[in-house]
């Protein structure tokens, strides 16, 4: 039978790409816990007015669902380029199916065999996997032990590779490190010094929840026409349900991208609902300080408990170091608290939740360092 002859060969079916055979999809565990603290979301839903609004939004777009969406979103590169504010205008604003689409659209645009994209490590985890499902080079810098980064050796790795996309986090993931702009400008000039050139983007997935006095690296896109400002909407603006994330740049690195993106890619429902959510701007982001807040208070306390935690710009922090991180995780999975097992060794990642969340991860980890001193 012709199954069981496809069974008996389980690495020639289904024919994959070579370099793609056996590998597992990226994600966190969905688990029904009842502290999810894993994914960086933001913990606060929307108000009835909120709902209400969106649904209205959502029931005017059903009515002409027969047709297809405006492919170019114009009304939503406006709302998107007014929100952003720094001047800029609809033609310098792209969006996609979130941030995780606009960078895979940049690769597709920018990168390709023969091509070099460019991070530093450890970063965010899904920047290799859009450089693989694009054939393009992946290499990989690193960050001081501190996780910022040596500005002259980044420069030098750029003006070695020559990468046609540096990909920049602030504040990075899973560290929580904000870049200044000196860093962005240097590394700006580094990518424009040579042929063609490269693009350097600043991946602001958790840009609303900076300390005072980082500033965004919008303010430096008029002074580099190859710096490209990603943001999305999942995080701060607290509607990662949507899978909204858009960019700022230049109007012809928007341009390249329409070349690659998919016909009709953001529904008329997401365009609805995004638009709708813009309108609510400042109460969808109401809870932004709150959060930084809580992240202050988490990260004192963690270091109360004698334990190392990265600086953080970020509605998360990374904390450790443990001999057996796995362990650690699991017991707090074991009291109902589920984090992230994410970065360098010996280190995990927790979200920052609301304020009787935090206590219940705090009452867990507690308790797990507790149980770990009396194994020993
Ligand atoms: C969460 C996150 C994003 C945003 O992803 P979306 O696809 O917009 O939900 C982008 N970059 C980093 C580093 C992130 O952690």
């Amino acid at each position: 039978m012709t199954a069981n002859r496809l069974a008996s060969e389980p690495s020639a079916w289904p024919p994959m790409r070579e370099e793609l055979r056996g590998l597992q999809p990226y994600g966190a565990p969905q688990l029904d816990v009842a502290v999810q603290l894993n994914v960086n979301e933001n913990p606060y839903g929307p108000s009835h007015a909120v709902v209400a609004d969106v649904a209205t939004a959502v029931a005017e777009a059903t009515g002409s669902l027969n047709r297809y969406p405006d492919r170019e979103f114009v009304e939503l590169r406006e709302a998107l380029a007014a929100y952003l504010g720094h001047g800029l205008v609809s033609a310098q604003v792209w969006a996609a199916n979130g941030s995780n689409e606009v960078m895979l659209q940049i690769l597709q645009a920018f990168g390709g065999p023969g091509r070099v994209a460019l991070s530093f490590a450890p970063t965010y985890s899904m920047y290799p996997e859009y450089a693989r499902d694009t054939n393009t080079e992946w290499v990989v810098g690193h960050r001081e032990s501190d996780f910022s980064l040596d500005l002259d050796a980044a420069r030098d790795l750029v003006l070695d590779r020559k990468p046609s996309v540096v990909l920049l986090p602030s504040p990075n993931n899973p560290t929580g490190t904000a870049l200044p702009p000196e860093a962005v400008t240097m590394l700006c000039e580094a990518a424009a010094s040579y042929q063609p050139g490269g693009l350097v983007v600043v991946d602001e997935a958790y840009g609303e929840f900076r300390r005072s006095g980082t500033p965004s690296a919008l303010e430096l896109l008029p002074r580099h026409r190859n710096l490209v400002v990603t943001r999305t909407m999942s995080k701060a603006f607290a509607l990662a349900g949507a899978r909204v994330g858009y960019l700022a740049a230049a109007p012809e690195i928007c341009d390249a991208i329409r070349v690659v993106r998919l016909p009709y890619h953001l529904s008329a429902v997401t365009q609805a609902v995004a638009l709708a959510a813009l309108r609510h701007a400042p109460e969808l982001l109401g809870q932004v300080d709150v959060l930084r807040a809580e992240r202050d208070k988490t990260v004192g306390w963690l270091r109360e408990q004698a334990l190392l935690v990265a600086d953080s710009d970020a509605n998360f922090a990374l904390f450790g170091t443990f001999e057996d991180r796995h362990a650690v995780w699991q017991g707090l999975l074991d009291r109902g608290v589920l984090i992230r097992e994410v970065g360098p060794d010996g280190w995990l990642r927790v979200s920052i939740g609301t304020a009787e969340e935090m206590a219940a991860f705090k009452q867990a980890l507690m308790q797990v360092m507790e149980e770990g001193k009396s194994d020993e």
